[in-house]
């Protein structure tokens, strides 16, 4: 499937947003003691990364940009995720993700997602079937 190349609209928010991420992550390195690939992480890396793939790497849900409203976060809104958190924003340990799948995979593992999917689907089950 063609990936959809995001509308001018859109773009006009993604400097500030790739800014405020990269901010952000030289923050959260500096003071968690984290790695940070400053040179490789750059503002227009990250713009140029997610205008080709305007789509969270999880889910494929297609990214809003600026989708803040009244202060709170949109769910397709895209944001930056420590693959694992210990090894910091580097390259190979940085993916974008929409808020919600990080949100998510925040305070809970891959088994215990997978357990409570596995939950939710047999629960499903019992109603449906
Ligand atoms: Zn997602």
């Amino acid at each position: 499937m063609p990936v959809k190349k995001l509308s001018a609209a859109r773009c006009k928010s993604l400097p500030v947003i790739c800014k405020r991420f990269r901010n952000m992550m030289k923050e959260r390195s500096r003071l968690n003691h984290l790695p940070f690939e400053s040179e490789v992480l750059t503002v227009r890396f990250l713009m140029a990364h997610i205008e080709t793939n305007p789509k969270c790497q999880r889910c494929g849900v297609p990214f809003a940009i600026g989708g803040v409203k009244n202060g709170v976060q949109a769910a397709a809104s895209p944001s930056i995720d420590r693959i694992i958190p210990s090894l910091g924003y580097t390259l190979k340990n940085v993916a974008i993700l929409c808020w919600r799948c990080n949100n998510l995979k925040r305070d809970a593992d891959p088994a215990e997602l997978k357990k409570v999917a596995d939950l939710m689907d047999a629960s499903l089950g019992c109603i449906m079937g």
